[in-house]
């Protein structure tokens, strides 16, 4: 059974918090994303500032996922182990990012182009983001979790592109991952109605070609099957009185 638990203020106060530390990651990937660093780096780093800020890297360890965070480049649409491989010019790369506060989550996703990409990539990345913000408009009391999922997927198609099935965006707590599923599919007035208090990640995964993905041997990292590229974008957001806030922003 579905268990959707609305926020008290006080934990909206740490998921605030967990979701500050995460944008100030984001902050200081934005400028550490160049070529030539490793995965690996860009994983040491998350985690050295997750850390400084006194909070736990959410994914480390979750279902045995070896990083701190999730890095996935071009064809890898999501799970990324970071390794040793370096980023080179006109890779773009997705980095998932959670950290866990006093108990409380913050997660967020973004892809970054690494020195100077193509306008396909460009435009992917746009896109993406984008259907992000379709689906925050539908965020608000009365709406159903299905008004957020129908205008991501409806952007989506629209600009020519698919998500993947089976990945979704979720609720946030003190747990990384909890009720309800926020899909990048769905119907208009359909699932949960969405109340304040309610937290909840919403993430656009979107690929260039084809919605198929296929899981690698490492048992973690997504990518598309006839390797499109892919974007990834996503803010955790406290529906509020009126519409939302985003947790996950400075
Ligand atoms: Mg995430
Ligand atoms: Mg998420």
């Amino acid at each position: 059974e579905m268990m959707i638990i609305r926020k008290t203020p006080r934990e909206i106060a740490l998921l605030k918090e967990a979701g500050r530390i995460v944008a100030l990651v984001h902050q200081e990937l934005k400028k550490s994303i160049v070529s030539g660093i490793t995965t690996k780096e860009i994983d040491k780093l998350s985690e050295k500032i997750i850390r400084q800020y006194g909070a736990t890297p959410s994914f480390k360890g979750y279902q045995g996922f070896p990083g701190a965070v999730c890095v996935s480049i071009n064809d890898m649409v999501i799970h990324g182990i970071p390794g040793h491989q370096k980023l080179k010019n006109g890779d773009i790369v997705s980095v998932d990012v959670g950290a866990c506060y006093q108990g409380y989550h913050g997660d967020s996703a973004w892809t970054y182009a690494v020195g100077e990409v193509s306008d396909e990539a460009k435009r992917l990345m746009k896109v993406t983001e984008e259907a992000l913000y379709e689906g925050l408009k539908q965020a608000k009391p009365g709406n159903h979790v299905g008004d957020i999922s129908a205008a991501i997927e409806n952007y989506v198609r629209k600009n020519g592109y698919t998500s993947p099935e089976g990945y979704t965006g979720h609720g946030v707590g003190t747990s990384i991952h909890e009720d309800p599923m926020v899909p990048n599919y769905g119907k208009y007035g359909h699932g949960p109605l969405l109340k304040p208090g309610m937290v909840i990640a919403v993430e656009p995964m979107v690929h260039a070609g084809k919605k198929e993905v296929k899981v690698l041997k490492d048992g973690w990292g997504v990518v598309t099957a006839d390797h499109s590229l892919a974007a990834h974008y996503e803010h955790t957001i406290v529906i509020t009185e009126d519409g939302y806030e985003i947790l996950t922003k400075l």
